[in-house]
């Protein structure tokens, strides 16, 4: 046996590593490479003769973003997935392929409907297998990775018996929507991410407090509170959030707080958010205790009386101007993240010199977006050459990270029963690749620790 990194070796895109069994392989992942890490050709440069399958860990672009190409290069083999990951692929996929990479829509219809021919959903904890040409057995297994809708990591038992983990994307501890990955019982070799191997716990039990005050404080002088969020994970962890705060509330006895959150109109404006947001409505059991809780007394966490979706091009330019000359209060969720695209850019372009204006970002925002500029505090800014004097205030808001941070990284490894013998590094910077090895040597100190960015 033996692992290649094809990508995420170093950084945290383009995932896509080769489990080589004998003559043939497995293939987990196969992302796209995206910022600073960018190629120049989107091509697979590497030999698929072998491989006999393809393992999805979760829907997010940099680990099914090359899909498309993987097909084109003439990969046959079946591809493996959790159930909620076989719905949201073709949806992050259409979204990734027009936006990021111009195909037009001929292109990615044909890519779309080979990816439904090959896709097989796997339910979470069922084992299944794979015949190599060799006649020998493979078998697979996701496990809940609490990253987002449908994330898994994967056990993979080989012929000899060894089992080999790769952890995708691992998620946080304690969010309320999602639950929580719990450790595999046995792992030979873990192939684990470190994206924050270097980073301390993300405060998730304060954030929704934090949230209303800012939003509570930001409606004192009205006008629009913009929230730029990825379609899939924090948009539905705010409108978890956004219901919970309405419903208390809507018990409070403070009149005031009553009076603010009841009529204020929480509006979701993303075509593609909106869609993920079905998806995570319609596996609802996957949901985490806390979640189906509310879900059981009745209430719709993520389809409140207060949300609003917008759905075509022409409401939407309708609303950002509506909100332009009324100045009245609402909350809006957009993509993209980073404001580097998507419907939240007319917010921005309409609404950032307004001083009533607040915009709260809830996520990492990456050098040279629009994001990054306006944390940094930047009061002349550019969007689409339209040059923007900022008079917004401007808001940031931990707690809504998709990723472990190294204490939950480390509790996840330690928590193995038997193994690892080896554990491979991979999915963030050197820095926090180098970091998180440190910390496993103290919990699995018998256990042969390779930071693969050094390798
Ligand atoms: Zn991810």
């Amino acid at each position: 046996m033996n692992i290649v990194h094809h990508g995420a070796k170093t950084g945290v895109t383009g995932s896509c590593h080769e489990l080589i069994v004998g003559k043939n392989s497995l293939l987990i992942d196969c992302g796209l490479f995206q910022g600073k890490e960018t190629r120049e050709t989107l091509d697979i440069e590497f030999d698929i003769n072998n491989i006999a399958a393809l393992l999805l860990t979760h829907s997010h672009i940099d680990h099914i973003g090359r899909l498309p190409w993987l097909l084109a290069a003439g990969f046959a083999g079946p591809i493996y997935a959790t159930e909620a990951t076989a719905a949201l692929v073709p949806l992050m996929l259409e979204d990734g392929l027009k936006i990021q990479l111009g195909l037009n829509s001929k292109q990615c219809q044909k890519a779309l409907a080979l990816i439904h021919q090959r896709i097989r959903p796997v339910p979470y904890d069922c084992w299944a297998q794979i015949v190599l040409p060799t006649g020998e057995l493979i078998k697979i297994r996701f496990r809940p990775a609490g990253h987002i809708l449908g994330s898994a990591y994967i056990e993979i038992q080989l012929p000899t018996n060894e089992i080999v983990v790769f952890s995708g994307d691992l998620g946080p501890k304690d969010t309320p929507l999602l639950t929580d990955p719990i450790a595999p019982t046995i792992a030979h070799t873990l192939v684990i991410e470190s994206t924050y191997g270097d980073k301390p716990q993300h405060q998730f039990k304060q954030r929704q407090q934090v949230l209303k005050q800012i939003i509570e404080r930001s409606l004192q002088d009205g006008g629009a509170i913009i929230i730029p969020a990825f379609s899939v994970g924090r948009t539905q962890e705010l409108l978890f959030d956004l219901e919970n705060i309405i419903s208390e509330a809507d018990v409070d006895p403070d009149e005031s707080s009553k009076r603010i959150w009841q009529s204020l109109p929480v509006i979701l404006d993303s075509p593609l958010a909106q869609k993920v947001t079905e998806q995570y409505r319609y596996f609802h059991e996957l949901w985490a205790k806390e979640a189906k809780q509310r879900r059981y007394m009745g209430r719709h966490p993520l389809a409140f009386d207060q949300c609003i979706t917008i759905d075509n091009h022409a409401d939407h330019l309708e609303l950002v101007n509506r909100l332009q000359h009324s100045g009245e209060p609402a909350i809006i969720v957009a993509a993209s993240g980073m404001c580097s695209g998507g419907r939240v850019v007319n917010y921005l372009k309409a609404l950032l010199a307004d001083k009533r204006t607040d915009v709260i970002f809830a996520g990492y925002q990456a050098q040279g977006t629009t994001g990054r500029a306006l944390v940094d505090g930047e009061k002349v800014i550019k969007i689409d050459d339209q040059v923007i004097d900022v008079a917004a205030q401007i808001h940031q808001l931990s707690g809504y990270s998709a990723h472990a941070a190294q204490q939950d990284l480390v509790s996840f490894v330690a928590d193995i029963e038997q193994g690892p013998k080896v554990i491979k590094v991979v999915h963030g910077d050197l820095e926090a690749q180098t970091a998180l090895a440190k910390e496993l040597r103290k919990v699995k100190p018998e256990a042969e620790i390779i930071v693969a960015a050094s390798e």
